[in-house]
């Protein structure tokens, strides 16, 4: 049965093109029934950090991705972070060495270059194989020189050819891949050797990643034949790679870009079903003319083998109106629960809401939920409602909408609303559109702009009859007295 992994590098703030590579093995291992290995690789000291590990962690788990083994959870092919398998690694490396499948090397890239040139070829092609063949006595002058070697491994004289799943079927010339370093001169082996040697022992069925790591597949394909005859690996996975995450301008798209960070999507507003639907549809689809779907509905539909290898655009826009669909999608209660944190996070409410702020949230949650593409909308929408009323400040563009029958507008109304008892949506919707629409003429625009911009401050508000009943009488007569 399948068996997948997510294996990132703890460097930098989660990038979009990671999480898709997490969400398209978790999805897989779901759709087929598998599992899915979570680990980490932090073999490189000198970028890896703690606060990228824990990043991560939080990425996975804020959208609800999670794994049959791994960090946290533990299994039988643990430790999961590859700085604590260091024992694990010296024990393959002794047999691939006793068993020839990597050879010492001694040569170092002055030297190589120089051999290229002295032949006429290009200097840079890279390791010629110069140590494949060293002699006993020529290992031992290279030691007394203090020379301490690299290991590598010796790539075959044919052709290595894969059926990628995304690509179909993939050749590497023979000659075109040097023999390769899976062993530092320090003793460290590398991610060629330790990334194959994880996926072996765990029992990985299939290695789904992205692009980028495609020129590493046919090192790791031939390495897999040396833990095939050390008895480490029991047979090659099968191998997918996902295509580039493209940005602007037809480039992959940059670390330094905001919009590769999950978390800036996070603080924007957009929501796990949503993110989640967008990258989904990055090298992938549902169907002609269909773009929005659940978690569930894409578990059961993907399949590894539809992905499509041409790069894709990460387009901010289209993500963000797919985010929209799934906040309207939303249980109501549900919805307002997820306003919280954003509206805390502008001080529009405190840490801890009273009772009075909480019941306005209850009432103000459905006037807006069809009106937002991003939960960080809430706090410019919503922050006239928790606002003293003489604290309230009149947004420009607001003020800008006010035409010269405005006061007249503001003191008719008044006069209206301080007779009306029954303080709903629709008495008071009645009482002011009889009196401004129906005996002033006032055109509704007119009528009705000059009081919102009173009780919100602002242009773009909730629906205004709503909004006054969930103001209440006194407030929103302090509002408009204070505009009139
Ligand atoms: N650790 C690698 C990375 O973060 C992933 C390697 C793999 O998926 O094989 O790029």
């Amino acid at each position: 049965s399948v068996k997948v992994r997510f294996c990132p590098s703890p460097t930098g703030t989660p990038h979009v093109g990671m999480v898709r590579t997490a969400l398209f093995n978790w999805a897989y291992a779901k759709h087929t029934g598998g599992k899915f290995v979570f680990r980490i690789e932090d073999t490189d000291a000198a970028r890896d950090t703690e606060e990228s590990f824990g990043q991560v962690l939080e990425a996975m788990k804020w959208l609800g991705l999670d794994w049959d083994e791994g960090i946290d959870v533990g299994g039988p092919g643990g430790p999961y972070r590859q700085s604590q398998r260091g024992d694990i690694y010296a024990g393959v490396i002794e047999k691939l060495k006793a068993a020839g499948h990597i050879y010492e090397s001694y040569s170092t890239n002055e030297e190589v270059e120089a051999r290229h040139k002295a032949a006429g070829r290009d200097p840079k092609l890279g390791y010629d194989g110069y140590d494949r063949d060293l002699t006993p006595e020529q290992i031992t002058g290279f030691r007394a020189e203090g020379r301490e070697p690299v290991w590598r491994v010796r790539m075959p004289s044919e052709d290595v050819t894969f059926t990628d799943l995304v690509r179909g079927e993939i050749t590497f010339r023979a000659g075109t891949i040097p023999d390769y370093v899976v062993v530092r001169a320090n003793g460290q082996p590398l991610y060629t050797l330790v990334n194959p040697v994880d996926d072996a022992l765990m029992g990985i069925t299939h290695v789904l990643r992205g692009e980028d790591l495609l020129s590493s597949t046919p090192r790791q394909v031939v390495l897999y034949e040396a833990l095939k005859d050390i008895g480490v690996a029991a047979a090659t996975p099968e191998f997918g790679h996902l295509p580039y995450v493209m940005g602007d301008g037809n480039k992959k798209l940059s670390k330094r870009d905001p919009a590769s960070n999950l978390f800036v999507h996070r603080e924007n507003g957009f929501i796990p079903e949503g993110i989640i639907n967008y990258l989904a549809l990055l090298g992938w689809s549902i169907g002609p003319d269909r773009d929005v779907f659940s978690v569930k509905e894409f578990v059961e539909a993907f399949d590894i083998h539809d992905v499509l290898p041409n790069p894709a655009r990460f387009d901010v826009k289209k993500a963000t109106s797919i985010n929209a669909d799934h906040i309207r999608l939303l249980d109501v209660t549900d919805f307002r629960d997820r306003l919280v944190p954003y509206l805390q996070a502008a001080e529009v409410l405190p840490d801890k809401p009273s009772e009075a702020q909480l019941a306005i949230l209850n009432q103000a949650a459905p006037l807006v939920q069809t009106r937002m593409n991003l939960l960080g909308e809430a706090p410019d929408l919503l922050a006239f409602l928790f606002t003293p009323d003489a604290e309230l400040t009149m947004a420009e563009d607001g003020l800008k909408t006010l035409k010269d029958s405005a006061p007249e507008v503001l003191a008719a109304s008044i006069e209206v609303l301080e007779g009306v008892e029954d303080w709903t949506t629709d008495t008071l919707h009645e009482a002011l559109q009889a009196k401004l629409v129906t005996e002033m003429e006032i055109k509704p625009r007119l009528a009705f702009g000059p009081l919102r911009v009173a009780v919100s401050g602002r242009k773009v508000s909730p629906p205004l009859f709503e909004s006054l009943e969930i103001l209440g009488k006194d407030s929103s007569l302090t509002r408009l007295r204070a505009l009139a």
